[in-house]
């Protein structure tokens, strides 16, 4: 009788056990922790679009402003990430980041330390490297092969001298290739002559906010040079997108409003 006692309150105790333990995992599943949630990537207001490339999908998630990122063969690669834009501990750590110049608004050594692994590389400007160590400096031209990404710095300019804003030869945009799609991230620059020079680009994003960057009449312009099928206005601001789509909609490229001003 005793030890059937006893082993029927261990039994009680085992489920008893259990029970709170399920309980506590509704909780986190619902959210009604005691220890504060943190917004999931989807609460944030993040939308993500897939490509079909020859070599896989590739992941573009539209982050805010002038911050994205791609996932592509099992690597993630930050652009520009900026915590203001994002709770960067609720996103996938990088394999490769790239910095397009040294602005607050392209810039943020807290997101790269939030997002950074051991074996992170960092693409960036001279200007950059002096805030993060151990970077791979590129500038204007220059080509690079990552993990089996090719990646081509080009350049990313404001045309008037006077404007002080992103002085020629300092910033860069990037062209990375991603299977048999090329992505041009223009960085902050208005509508180059360099443009021209962008062959077989899939995808471009392109920023639209004066006096930094571009007009949308300007980014249009810009966007019928370099013939993207696809093409994202980004690090627009307060500028009205429905004036780009208007201007390009007879032009053949598609153009996708996204959550980046
Ligand atoms: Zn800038």
């Amino acid at each position: 009788m005793k030890k059937a006692g006893f082993i029927s309150i261990v039994v009680l105790l085992a489920v008893f056990a259990g029970s709170c333990n399920a309980e506590s995992q509704n909780a986190a599943a619902s959210g009604e922790s005691s220890v504060e949630q943190k917004p999931t990537i989807s609460e944030q207001g993040i939308e993500m679009d897939t490509i079909k490339t020859n070599k896989g999908d590739l992941k573009i998630t539209a982050i805010g402003h002038g911050t994205l990122m791609f996932e592509f063969a099992g690597k993630v690669i930050h652009i520009d990430p900026v915590t203001r834009e994002a709770d960067y501990t609720k996103l996938p750590k990088a394999d490769l980041i790239l910095i397009t110049h040294e602005h607050g608004d392209h810039l943020d050594t807290k997101a790269i330390d939030i997002i950074k692994k051991d074996n992170t590389q960092i693409i960036l400007t001279k200007t950059c490297a002096a805030q993060v160590p151990g970077g791979i400096v590129m500038k204007n031209g220059d080509v690079n092969s990552i993990d089996g990404l090719e990646i081509e710095a080009v350049p990313a300019y404001n045309l008037d001298p006077a404007t002080r804003f992103h002085p020629k030869g300092q910033g860069n945009g990037y062209v990375i290739t991603f299977g048999d799609k090329k992505v041009y991230v223009a960085g902050d620059t208005e509508n180059i002559p360099e443009m021209k020079n962008l062959k077989d680009i899939y995808i471009a994003f392109l920023p639209m906010n004066l006096p930094y960057t571009m007009s949308p009449e300007m980014a249009a312009e810009a966007a019928k040079v370099v013939k993207p099928k696809i093409l994202y206005p980004y690090h627009f601001g307060q500028t009205d997108t429905s004036i780009i789509v208007g201007l390009l909609k007879d032009s053949g490229i598609e153009v996708r409003i996204r959550k980046l001003d």
